[in-house]
């Protein structure tokens, strides 16, 4: 390697770091990237789940994906009621509603189950999904009558 080549490639990282990418460029090769709709996929529970219509920036040079915050986020609350519908889980709004017929906040409801104070919050919201034994509970709460009060009587 010759001292020429190591200078040009000094020169080109400068001129990277001095140059401000365009919002929409790829972060691997520089081309502008396209407004997307499209399968992508995501581990739910260990698991690759597939949203057939994700919004995202695609390279149409490199093929790189990209997501803005609000479509990773709204993937991932695809992703997860998708799997719910898989498994046959409650949905983010069948569990707060049977949270609301028993007139209980997140937190009550969570200290009942002996739950993290936010893990309501993120199954209603659908950033996070309840285990299948979770579900069982949720379901037994539910169509049981009795199940809170029984709860109520050994809270901690
Ligand atoms: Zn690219």
């Amino acid at each position: 390697m010759t001292k020429k080549t190591a200078g040009a490639r000094g020169d080109a990282v400068r001129s990277r770091r001095g140059r401000a990418l365009p919002a929409n460029a790829c972060p691997a090769c520089g081309t502008t990237m396209r407004e997307k709709k499209g399968p992508l996929r995501l581990p739910v529970n260990g698991e690759e789940i597939t949203v057939p219509d994700a919004g995202h920036l695609a390279c149409p040079a490199c093929k790189e994906v990209v997501l803005r915050l609000d479509e990773s986020r709204r993937l991932r609350e695809r992703a997860i009621a998708l799997y719910r519908e898989k498994y046959h889980l409650l949905s983010a709004d069948e569990i707060r509603s049977l949270r609301r017929r028993f007139g209980l906040t997140q937190g009550a409801l969570a200290r009942l189950l002996r739950l993290g104070g936010n893990t309501m919050s993120r199954w209603e919201s659908g950033r996070n999904v309840q285990t299948a034994a979770m579900d069982v509970l949720l379901r037994l709460i539910r169509d049981l009558p009795g199940s809170i009060e029984y709860l109520r009587g050994r809270a901690a």
